[in-house]
């Protein structure tokens, strides 16, 4: 459903994203690993329409998505979670997701909201369910922990109901207990929404515990993909990163 080919693009000298080609399927949990510098928040940033390539095409259920705005790629289907939460650190965690939902219904009813009949305060509430902080619907955004804070910004990413998430690094900075709270979440969103999830993780033990499907970057391309079993033992991918 989201299909990449050929993507390039560089900065200055450097490539960045060198000729990356492939695809993930409807309601796939994919990660994608590879060294500082392999070009992989390049690669999401390509995906979310944040860069445009060089050259190379990105398609969205058989249409290109390449060189749409960033607002439209999110209307299409393809949601990210950004450091948010944080922003609106004396809203509640309830109040947060109602500006959010509010905020979009006003563009979704002049472009033909994807979600006509839900009213703004039960889509907020989903959003806040699926990622488990129903809980912590009152608390103040800036009193929750770091991995809390991470899930409200999955929350907000979910308004629009993406087809694909896009999460950069959604354990980093957090203790190995939190990480697994954090990342369990989100292969519960992955089980019961049928989302197609992807993202990029440092933590070697979660990836290979989590992720069906595993896609390696380095110097900008795909080094290898494939099960955890193929890519622990992927000769190259044990030089390349994962060390002796
Ligand atoms: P990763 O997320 O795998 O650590 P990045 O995608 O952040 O890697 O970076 C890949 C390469 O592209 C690096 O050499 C980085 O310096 C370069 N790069 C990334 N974004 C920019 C940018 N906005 N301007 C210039 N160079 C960039
Ligand atoms: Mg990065």
């Amino acid at each position: 459903m989201l299909e990449i080919t050929n993507l390039v693009k560089s900065f200055g000298g450097v490539r960045a994203t060198d000729d990356v080609t492939m695809t993930f399927e409807a309601g796939s949990l994919t990660a994608i690993i590879g060294p500082n510098g392999a070009g992989k928040s390049t690669f999401f940033n390509l995906l979310s329409g944040a860069f445009r390539p060089d050259s190379g095409d990105i398609r969205l259920d058989g249409q290109s998505i390449v060189g749409l705005g960033i607002g439209e790629i999110v209307r299409r289907g393809i949601g990210r979670a950004f450091q948010v939460a944080s922003i609106f650190p004396s809203l509640t965690v309830e109040e947060t997701m109602l500006a959010a939902v509010s905020a979009h219904h006003g563009h979704a009813s002049r472009l033909g909201s994807r979600f006509p009949l839900a009213s703004t305060r039960s889509h907020a509430a989903h959003c806040i369910e699926m990622v488990g902080l129903t809980a912590k619907r009152d608390t103040l955004s800036a009193n929750l922990s770091h991995g809390d804070q991470k899930l409200l910004d999955i929350a907000l990413a979910l308004v629009l109901e993406p087809k694909v998430l896009l999460l950069d690094e959604p354990t980093a900075g957090m203790g190995p207990e939190e990480r697994w709270r954090v990342i369990e979440k989100v292969r519960e969103l992955w089980e019961r929404q049928k989302i197609t999830v992807v993202f990029i993780e440092h933590d070697m033990d979660i990836v290979f515990k989590i992720a069906p499907s595993i896609r390696v970057l380095s110097y900008g391309r795909v080094l290898a993909q494939g099960s955890p079993q193929e890519i622990r033992t992927n000769p190259a991918v044990i030089e390349a990163y994962l060390g002796t």
